[in-house]
C-alpha cells in the first residue's frame, strides 16, 4: 500500500512530515520511553510542548497578546452552542451571516442561547454567491456577528475581512484557519476544529480577545466556559493530548514551509490551476459558483453528465486520488486543498480529469 493523493474534505490530508515524525516518536517520545499519548498532561514534557505549540501558532498567526488561545475539545459542532452560552446574556440577540450549510447550522445551533438574528443570507442563491455586503442588516447591539469564512460543503469563500460594525466578530475558521496571513485583531473569536489544516480530530482551536472572557453569558457548568479553559492553560481538565501533540508538529511544519504567506502563495496557484482546469474544460466540468466567491480550500464541480460520476470516482481512485465525491447533499466532485495537500497532488488530478474527459468524450 503506498501513499495516495488525498483531497478529503475533513479529517483531511496532513503533512507526511508530520506524520513521520509522530511515527518515528511514537515510541519514545522526547526520551520519555514511553508515547506522549500515554503520559501525564501535568508532566513537564507534556506541558513545555503545549507551551511551545502555542507560542509557534502564536508566531504563525501573529496573535496580538491580548488574546488568549485555547485547546477545546467538542468539535466546532459544540461551540456553535457553546459561543452563545458565553458571549450572550439573557435577552441578548446575536446577528448570523449565513453563507451555506455551515454557517446556517452555527445559526440554528445557536437558539437556544440567544436570539438569533440572520442578519443576511445566500440560502435563495442556492449558497452559489455569498451574502452581499451592502444587504446585511447588522445590529449595532448585537453580542457578537459570526459568520463562516469558507463554507466546506458550498465551496464558497470571503475572500478579506468583512466590516461587521461594533459587535465583535466570530468566525468559524474550521476549513481555512492557517492557509493564509490573518489579521487576528480584526475579530472577537476564531475558532476551528482541527481535522482540515491542523491535525486529528476531535481538538478545537480557539483564539478569543480577553475581554470577551470577562463576559457573564449564560449559568453554565464551568466545563462550558471560556474563561475557566483560559484560567487553566485549557487544562481544567485531561485535554486531547495527542491532538494538541500533531497541532504542534504542524505549526513546526508551517514555519519550515515559510510560514502563512508562503502558504497562501501555494494555496492560490493550487486552486488557480484547479479552477483554470475545470473553466477550460469547454464544459465538460463545471463549477457553480459566482467566480469572486469560489473557495480555495474546497472545489467543487460536477461532470457535463452525472451518469459518468460512478466512472469518474472509481477511476480517480484507482489512479491514487482519493476522495473526490461531492458531500452527498449536493452531489458531484468536491477536491479540498487544505496546506498539506502538496502542489504535485493537484497536478495529478488536472491531469486526470483532462485523460477522462478525452476518453469518455
Ligand atoms: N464548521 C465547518 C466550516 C466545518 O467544515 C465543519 C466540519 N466539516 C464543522 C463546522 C463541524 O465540525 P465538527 O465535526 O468538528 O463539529
Amino acid at each position: 500500500m503506498s501513499r495516495v493523493w488525498n483531497f478529503s474534505a475533513g479529517p483531511a490530508a496532513l503533512p507526511q512530515a508530520v506524520l513521520e515524525r509522530a511515527q518515528r516518536e511514537m515510541l519514545d517520545w522526547n526520551g520519555s520511553g514511553a508515547s506522549v499519548m500515554e503520559q501525564s498532561h501535568r508532566g513537564k514534557r507534556f506541558i513545555a510542548m503545549a507551551a511551545q505549540a502555542e507560542a509557534d501558532l502564536r508566531e504563525l498567526m501573529q496573535i496580538p497578546a491580548d488574546y488568549a488561545v485555547l485547546f477545546l475539545q467538542g468539535g466546532a459542532t459544540q461551540h456553535f452552542a457553546q459561543i452563545p452560552m458565553n458571549l450572550a446574556g439573557e435577552g441578548d440577540s446575536a446577528d448570523y451571516i449565513v453563507s451555506g450549510h455551515w454557517s446556517a447550522k452555527a445559526a440554528s445551533e445557536a437558539k437556544p442561547y440567544v436570539r438569533v438574528n440572520v442578519a443576511a443570507s445566500s440560502e435563495a442563491a442556492d449558497y452559489l454567491k455569498l451574502p452581499p455586503h451592502d444587504s446585511w442588516q447588522l445590529d449595532p447591539n448585537a453580542a457578537y456577528v459570526h459568520y463562516t469564512p469558507n463554507e466546506t460543503i458550498h465551496g464558497v469563500e470571503f475572500h478579506g475581512v468583512p466590516e461587521a460594525g461594533a459587535a465583535p466578530l466570530v468566525a468559524d475558521m474550521s476549513s481555512n484557519i492557517l492557509s493564509e496571513p490573518l489579521d487576528v485583531g480584526r475579530f472577537g473569536l476564531i475558532y476551528a476544529g482541527a481535522q482540515k489544516n491542523i491535525g486529528p480530530s476531535g481538538l478545537v482551536l480557539m483564539i478569543i480577545r480577553r475581554d470577551l472572557l470577562q463576559r457573564a453569558g449564560r449559568p453554565m457548568a464551568r466545563i462550558f466556559r471560556y474563561a475557566e479553559h483560559a484560567a487553566a492553560d485549557s487544562m481544567l481538565n485531561t485535554p486531547n493530548t495527542w491532538g494538541w501533540y500533531v497541532a504542534g508538529l504542524t505549526f513546526q511544519w508551517l514555519k519550515a514551509q515559510g510560514g502563512l504567506g508562503a502558504m497562501a502563495e501555494r494555496n492560490r496557484a493550487k486552486a488557480e490551476l484547479l479552477y483554470r482546469a475545470i473553466d477550460g474544460s469547454g464544459g465538460y466540468y463545471r463549477n457553480p459558483i459566482e467566480p469572486s466567491a469560489r473557495s480555495r480550500m474546497n472545489v467543487r464541480f460536477t461532470l457535463h453528465d452525472a451518469a459518468l460520476d460512478a466512472a469518474f470516482l472509481q477511476e480517480s481512485e484507482a489512479t491514487g486520488l482519493l476522495a473526490l465525491k461531492g458531500h452527498k447533499a449536493l452531489g458531484g466532485m468536491r477536491a479540498s486543498l487544505y496546506n498539506a495537500v502538496p502542489p504535485e497532488a493537484v497536478e495529478a488530478l488536472v491531469a486526470f480529469m483532462r485523460d477522462f474527459a478525452q476518453r469518455h468524450g
